[in-house]
Parts: structure tokens; sequence; C-alpha cells
């Protein structure tokens, strides 16, 4: 549309550039009557062409003989002249033939078009009056020619306007255009220089963090050096000076090593790369730790921790232990940090109400103080990273990551503070359930869930009571005695099955009272410390108390406390015991001590090629000591580097144990090495190391090492390993077969005398075993079936892989195999439930020979 308008003003312009100079023309007459007009047109048409010369200008100039109506009259004209000769010439003519005819001015060509276009033919007279056109005539004419010009011009001058209007426009627009290119092109510069930037800015940040965590890692080691040879040399005999030197150099590096491994691990956390695990732990094993961890960071005061655990807390949980260990180890040390003398409590519960079959739980962890607190107008920064509203040794990163930590845990982490007053943080977070269906939390046998009258003082409250929930859960009767009225006199403690007394007030009078007793109804003392004060040794406790405990206490050690107490009595009490889960494992285990292995048991894996990386000679000599006459080939490497060498000339090794920390390539990177190496990854590597802190250990098992031996070796803690990792060898399982099969007939698939001799040849011992694994395992079959369900699969492994051990442990071969199919099977393939079936019926015939087996020892034994 606009183009078209822009055509016909050029048009336009066109016509009006192209016209020639126009000289006005001669009104002949003008007439109110159309017959006049016409008439005298005619007229001087006759007239003129009968006058040669006329007749040959006109031919030349192409003038006409024109009539126009007008709105009022007719005009008779001759026109268009561009000559002015011409035009006088022809008006000499004209003026004699028609004396009123006069020149005009120019009148505009548009309005001459339009003229034209409006010829009609004249007729009617001349009125004289007309000529008031004589009068007027001119002057009308004049205006029409001189409107025609002004309209003429306005046009041009509209279209020069719009013209220019539009040129302008479109210069604008150009310009515009050009400008915004150039803004372009310079935003497109400097997005690309801003790019270039950040690259370069993660490059560098990237490059940093690696240096710094590279840098970090390297000064961990000096630092441990440093940390472990003073704590080496303090012990050793010093002048004052020295010692006091000393132990200023060994805090100094423990603090350093706090600060690496805090700024090592937020590192991680910020970088993405801290992944959590997800493991089954029993949550008093976790605060045990915790409170040892707080105990190795603070020096000792008078301060309490005390943990209340709620009775709905499940005991084995699923999650992170170690990231979810360190979290409350920084709370309860901040709170211990920020106050003189007092109670820290930790409360564990449940937000909300416990469901049948429940498999996930939320659990709030809350741990309050009444130290210094936190003014109201820092609360909001004591989680920023490197905050300290005081100096502390701290590193001012404990809260930062325990918060991130909490994030990746999907919890939340809070604080409520009253400055001068104390402090208490929370913690929430959800953790998986792993003895879903197991009704109780902590299993005792039967016998020992009885009403025992037990008195607890303590002159903390809260410790009190919450010892005496504690004791509550086993179906115990607790009376508590504050330890401020000791003060007047010493209760009567006769009536009493056992007395829990704070250490601190097991006094001169107490232990007189206790002497006066007879020994007969004299209840069992448990004298309760605590793991932060300075332990009192005396005399008296040394002599009359059955146990010392160190507080914080928590469900799973008052547990062994009865079970140490009362467990041997209520197993001959009647007869059976049904033990599970927890105590069973500890019953195991502590069977395997009582057991005493000793190297000659090393002689079960004979045959295995061990390769063991470990730069101390001494160390060297002492592997090869214990496994001389094992049959076990044993390897020495001095250093990460010569194992790797090893391993490559293609010798095949059955276990690795790795010291972690040795000269020229250390334990973590051969490790990882080895572990990326598809040749060699499936061999286990063992980690030796003299830490057994859970950071130390997690990093080893984040370096690849599948499992750690702490050093000085064990000779029970290394025969737990190479069960673990190494088949036995084939001579023990060839002879437990063929003594098999003089079995008598359907007992072929369990060897009793293998397990008999496991069991130290102890049958009374042997006895319980049988009966715990059989409590315990009895029902692994609905276990497997709720793990596969769920495609649980890791579980399914690590419950079968328990079962596989324990089995071949008491004979049960058969069932042993069984649990490995299990182990072994790749559940993306091959069908879980055939296997569980074939599991199963392995389970019932192994059960059957057990039943038969024990009713038979029995009645020998009534015999
Ligand atoms: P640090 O390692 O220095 O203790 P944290 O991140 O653990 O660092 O704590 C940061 C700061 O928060 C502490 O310096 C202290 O000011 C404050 N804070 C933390 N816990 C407590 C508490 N229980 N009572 C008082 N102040 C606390």
């Amino acid at each position: 549309m606009r183009n078209i308008f822009m055509l016909l003003l050029l048009l336009c312009l066109y016509t009006s550039v192209t016209a020639k100079e126009y000289m006005g023309n001669i009104i002949v007459g003008t007439y109110a009557k159309y017959a006049a007009a016409e008439n005298n047109y005619k007229d001087l048409q006759k007239r003129l062409d009968a006058d040669k010369r006329i007749h040959r200008l006109k031919e030349k100039h192409g003038f006409r003989y024109i009539s126009r109506v007008s709105d009022h009259y007719s005009i008779i004209a001759i026109e268009p002249f561009y000559d002015d000769h011409v035009r006088s010439a022809v008006f000499a003519v004209v003026k004699k033939l028609f004396p009123k005819a006069y020149l005009n001015t120019l009148p505009s060509k548009t309005l001459l078009a339009k003229y034209e276009d409006e010829r009609i033919p004249v007729g009617g007279a001349e009125t004289g009056t007309g000529m008031t056109a004589s009068a007027d005539g001119p002057q009308t004419s004049e205006k029409l020619s001189s409107g025609n010009t002004a309209l003429q011009w306005a046009a041009v001058a509209l279209f020069f306007g719009l013209l220019f209007f539009h040129l302008f426009q479109h210069r604008r627009q150009k310009a515009r255009i050009a400008a915004l290119e150039h803004e372009n092109t310079q935003l497109k510069e400097q997005n690309g220089d801003l790019q270039s930037i950040n690259a370069e800015h993660e490059r560098t940040m990237n490059l940093r963090e690696e240096m710094l965590g590279k840098m970090t890692s390297k000064l961990h080691k000096p630092m441990k050096e440093i940390v472990g040879k003073s704590r080496h040399v303090l012990t050793s005999e010093l002048s004052e000076q020295q010692s006091n030197e000393l132990k200023t150099i060994k805090s100094s590096g423990e603090m350093m090593f706090e600060i690496v491994d805090d700024l090592l691990d937020f590192m991680k956390i910020r970088s993405g790369k801290l992944a959590l695990k997800n493991s089954i732990f029993n949550i008093n094993h976790l605060l045990d730790n915790v409170v040892k961890a707080v105990i190795d960071r603070i020096h000792r005061k008078d301060v309490e921790v005390v943990f209340e655990i709620e009775k709905g807390v499940p005991a084995k949980l699923i999650g992170d232990p170690v990231r979810l260990g360190q979290i409350l180890t920084n709370l309860i040390e901040n709170a211990v940090k920020f106050m003189d003398q007092g109670e820290v409590r930790m409360f564990v519960g449940r937000n909300d109400e416990a469901k049948e079959g429940e498999e996930e739980i939320v659990l709030v962890f809350a741990v309050t103080d009444n130290g210094i607190g936190i003014k109201e107008e820092e609360i909001d920064q004591i989680f920023a990273p490197f905050y300290q509203s005081r100096e502390t040794d701290g590193s001012g990163l404990g809260l930062a990551i325990s918060k991130e930590l909490t994030g990746l845990m999907n919890g939340q982490l809070g604080v409520r503070s009253s400055y001068g007053e104390g402090s208490e943080f929370t913690l929430t977070v959800t953790l998986g359930i792993a003895g879903v269906n197991e009704k109780r939390q902590y299993r005792l046998p039967d016998s020992a869930y009885k009403k025992r009258e037990i008195l607890v003082i303590d002159y903390h409250d809260h410790a009190a009571t919450a010892l005496k929930k504690m004791l509550e859960y086993f179906h115990n009767n607790v009376d508590i005695i504050p330890g401020v009225e000791l003060k007047n006199s010493v209760p009567e403690m006769s009536g009493y099955d056992m007395v829990f007394i704070s250490e601190k007030l097991f006094t001169f009078p107490v232990v007189k009272h206790l002497h006066h007793i007879e020994a007969e109804t004299r209840p069992k003392i448990v004298v309760v410390g605590s793991m932060l004060h300075k332990p009192l040794r005396t005399n008296a406790v040394k002599q009359m108390a059955d146990k010392r405990l160190m507080k914080p206490l928590n469900q799973q050690r008052i547990l062994e406390l009865i079970i140490e107490f009362y467990g041997q009595e209520s197993a001959t009490e009647d007869g059976t015991i049904s033990v599970m889960d927890e105590m069973t494992e500890l019953a195991l285990k502590a069977q395997r001590q009582k057991r005493e292995i000793t190297k000659e048991n090393f002689s079960e894996f004979s045959g295995a090629k061990i390769l063991a990386a470990e730069d101390n000679e001494i160390n060297q000599k002492v592997l090869q000591g214990l496994l001389k006459e094992s049959g076990i080939k044993l390897s020495i490497a001095g250093d990460g580097k010569e194992a790797l060498q090893m391993l490559k000339e293609n010798r095949e090794y059955d276990l690795i144990l790795m010291d972690a920390n040795m000269p020229v390539m250390d334990g973590y990177e051969a490790t990882e090495r080895i572990k990326s190496n598809p040749k060699f990854s499936k061999i286990p590597v063992v980690a030796l190391s003299g830490s057994t802190m859970p950071e130390d250990i997690d990093m080893m098992l984040e370096h690849g090492m599948d499992d750690h031996m702490a050093k000085p070796i064990q000779i029970s803690a290394m025969y737990e390993i190479f069960e673990k990792y190494l088949e036995r060898s084939r001579k023990t399982e060839e002879v437990a077969q063929e003594a098999a099969v003089h079995q008598r007939s359907g007992k072929e698939l369990y060897v009793y005398e293998d397990g008999l001799k496991r069991a130290g040849g102890d049958p009374a011992l042997f006895a319980e075993v049988l009966l715990e694994f059989r409590s315990l395992y009895s029902h692994s079959v609905s276990a497997f079936e709720a793990m596969m369900a769920k495609q649980q699969y890791a579980l399914v492994k690590q419950l079968s892989l328990d079962i596989k051990g324990v089995a071949a442990n008491i004979g049960a071969y058969r069932l042993s195999k069984a649990a490995e199919t299990l182990q072994t099977a790749d559940f993306s393939k091959e069908d879980g439930s055939t296997l569980l079936e074939r599991y199963r019926s392995v389970l019932v015939d192994t059960l059957k020979v057990l039943d038969e087996q024990l009713t038979e020892r029995k009645a020998v034994a009534k015999v």
C-alpha cells in the first residue's frame, strides 16, 4: 500500500516535471446560459477556422477551443498556449470577433485536466449580464486557476513532504538497524568474551579446587605423622618442658588435621562429589562412635552426655551412618564445647506414630545444652562457612558441612537458642528401617525379661530418667534416688537385684553399706562414669563393682549388660534361649573370641594366594610368621608401586592386604589403580591401618578398599577377613564331604563334626550356636521374599553372604552353597523365586536335621 502510494506520487511528480511551461489561455466569453455558450462556441470555431493564419497556428501549436461548465456558468476558452507570441496573435484576432475576450493568467494543469474531462457540447446565448462576466469573468477565472495552482503546489509539497518523511524515516530506520546490528555484534562479542571468561573462571576454579584437594590430602599424611609421632613420644620419659612443647605440637597438628579434613569434606560436598551410602547400621553403635569421636576431640571436662532414646526408635536402620554420625558429632561437640559444666542431652525419637510394616521412619535428633547460647542476630549466620562467634579450635565449617549433609539426606537442621541460657539443635532425617518384620528391637532370652528390682542413683535427673526408661524396656522395676540424698544417708540397697550408681557417688559410706549386705543378697553393682570425665579408678570401684559403664548409655549396652549378668542363668533355667539378631551377632563374635582362634586355623585356607603391600619390615615379618605353616602363599611388596608391578606380572591373587600409608605410592592410590583395572578389580583389597576412626575407614572404602583390618594385626580379626574373602581350601571341603558321606542317612547335608570342631570342640557351646543359628535364619526365606519384592538385591546379597559364612561354619554346607547361589545370582537374568525355592527346600531340610540333632544331644545330656 505504502509502495503504491509512493508510485502514484512519483507519477504526479513526473507529469509535473515533464509538462511544458504553460502560458495561460484566452477566455473568449463567460455565459450564464449554456445555450448561449454553445452558440458562441460554434461561432468561434467557424470563424477562426476560416482564418487560415489562425488555423495554421492551431495546427502548429496545438491549442484548442474549449467550452467548460463550472457550477454557475459556462466558459469558452482557447488553450493551451506555450508561446506568448502565438497567444497574442490569436488574441488579436479573437478580440476583433469577440470584443469581451481577454487573456487569462496561468491555470493549474490539474484544473485544466479536470475541465477537459468535463467538456460538454456547448449551447445557449451569451448574456449581457453574463458579462457581468466581463467584469466578474476574469476574476472568477483567475480564482479558479490560482486555486488550481495552489492545489498543485500543495500536492507537490505534500508529495515532497511525504517523500522526505519517507526518506527520513527510511534513513532513521536504516540508522537504527545499523545501530542495532552494531549493538548486536557488540553484545555477541561481549557474550563471547563472557563465555570465555566464564569457561576460564570455571577452569581456574576446578584447577584451584583440584589443587586445594591435592594439597590438603598431601598435607593429611605428614600431619598424621606429626600427630602420631608426637603421641608416641609423649608416652616416653621427657622433661616437663619438652613434654609441654610436644603437647602443643600435637594439639596444633590435630587442629590442622581437623581443619584440613573439614575443608576436604566441604569441597567434596560443594562439588557434588560426595555420594551418600545406604547401609544397615545399628543406631546404638552409631551413637557410641559419636561419643568416642567427641571424646577424641574435647579435653576432659565436667560435662555429661545423656542419650534419651525413645522406645519406638528401631535399632537397625538404613542410611549413611558415617555422615549421620558426622552431623551428630558436630552438634554434640559444639554443645560440650560451649558449656562449662552440666548435661548435654540428645533426644532421639520419631516425629510420628509407628505404622504396621512401615519401611521408613522420620527421626528427630535434638541436642540440648545449657551453655553460652547464641545471640539472636547470630542465629542465621552460624551455618555459614567459616563463621565463628568466638575464636575456637574448630574450623568454622562444622555446621556448614552438617547443613549440607542434612540437605543431601533430604533432612532439616535448625536451632533455637537463648543467649546466656543454652541452645537446642534439631536434626530431622528420613531413614530406612532394616528389620521391618522384627517385632522386638532388642532380643533377650525370654526368661531374661524378668521383673528385676533396680535402683538408680545419679545426681543428674535426665541421666537417671533415661537409664530408668532403658531398664524398663526389659520389664524391670526401677527406682531413682537423686544423688543429693546420699549426702545425708546411704539408701538401703539390700532388696535390689541391681544398683546403678554414679561414679562420683560411689563413696566410702556406700562401700561400707555394701559390705554389710550379705554376699548372696548383695545387688549387682554397676558404677556409671562419664566418658568425658577422668575415670576414677578407686580401689573401691575395682573391688566392689561388678561392672563399670560409661555414660552416655544406650539400649544396646544395657542389653549386653543384662546378658552378661543373667544370660547364662536364663539359658539353664528353661533349657532353650531364643536369642536373635544383635544378641546373636554378639554371641557369635564372643564365641569366636572364646574359641581362641590360633594361627593353626589359617590352614583352613591353605592354597590361597595373598599379596601384602606393607613397607614396615616388622609387620612383614609378623605376617610371614602368622601364615608360615598355613599353606597360604604370601607375597610381599614394599610399597604400592611394587604391588602393582607384582600384579601385572600375572600372578593371580585371591586377596590383597594393603597398608594405607607407604612410601613411593600409598595404599589409596595403589587400590584406586587396581580397582580401575578390569583385570584385577575383582580381587578384594583389605586395608591395613592403625586408625579405626570412622572417617578414616570411610576414606579407605571410598578409595575402593573392600574392607579394613586394624593394626596391630589380631589373629581373630585376620581369620574373620579370610573367612569373608577366601574360599576354604578344597582339602577341608573334601574332608568335610567325605565325613558327610559317613553320616547317618538323611544327614548328608550337614556335618556335625565340622561345626563342632569350629566351636572349639565344646558340645554345649555348639548347641547354643545351633540354636542361635536356628532363631536367626529360620525366617530368612520371608526376609528374602520381602527384599526381592522390593528389588533390594544388595540386601539379598548381604544377607545371603552372612548365611553362606555362618552355615559353612556350623557344617551346613548345602545350605551354604544355596545361599551362595543367591549371593552370586544376577537377578536381571535369573529368576529370583526359583533360586529362593531351592534355598527354601535346603533350609527346611537343614533345620529338620538341626532339630533332630539338638533333641538327640539334649537326650544324651540328660542321660
Ligand atoms: P566450629 O568448628 O568453629 O565450632 P561450627 O560451624 O560448628 O564451627 O559452629 C559455628 C559457630 O556456631 C560456633 O563458632 C559458635 O559460635 C556457634 N555455635 C555452634 N553450636 C553452638 C552451641 N551449642 N552453643 C553456642 N554456640 C554455638
